[in-house]
């Protein structure tokens, strides 16, 4: 099941349970404005979810509401954490599934890091 959009953000979420270490997870990155994970259910051989630890629905709720300085530290850290697993070489694809025709499940605001095999074409 998708999300919508435009919804309220929900404590109760599983990245927030994530985030707050009531479920367990494979930290690859963690600072001050940034966590991130590998994905349970990886779609490529690198497949990692980075997310601000701060509670964001979605991109447009993000981009409205965090600061400059989170808003760098997620793009810095999503590059660092590219970097460090050796992606640059071979190519990766950063993507953003927000509400419900992106088919967005979990209502907090996170980006996809892929890589490690050719991806498919990009969806259009
Ligand atoms: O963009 P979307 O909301 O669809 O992506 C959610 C992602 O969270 C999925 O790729 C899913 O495998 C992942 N997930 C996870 N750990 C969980 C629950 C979901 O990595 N406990």
């Amino acid at each position: 099941m998708s999300v919508s959009g435009t919804g309220t953000y929900e404590p109760g979420n599983i990245f927030a349970r994530i985030l707050r270490g009531e479920i367990p997870c494979n930290k690859v990155f963690e600072n001050d404005y940034v966590f991130a994970f590998h994905d349970i259910s990886p779609k490529a051989p690198v497949h990692v979810l980075i997310i601000p630890k701060k509670p964001y629905v979605s991109f447009i709720d993000f981009s409205k509401t965090a600061s400059a300085e989170e808003i760098a530290a997620i793009m810095q850290a999503t590059g660092h954490i590219a970097a460090s697993l050796d992606l640059e070489e071979g190519g990766y694809r950063v993507i953003t599934n927000a509400g419900h025709n992106a088919g967005q499940e979990v209502p907090h605001f996170h980006l996809h890091l892929m890589g490690g095999k050719a991806l498919p074409a990009f969806p259009g």
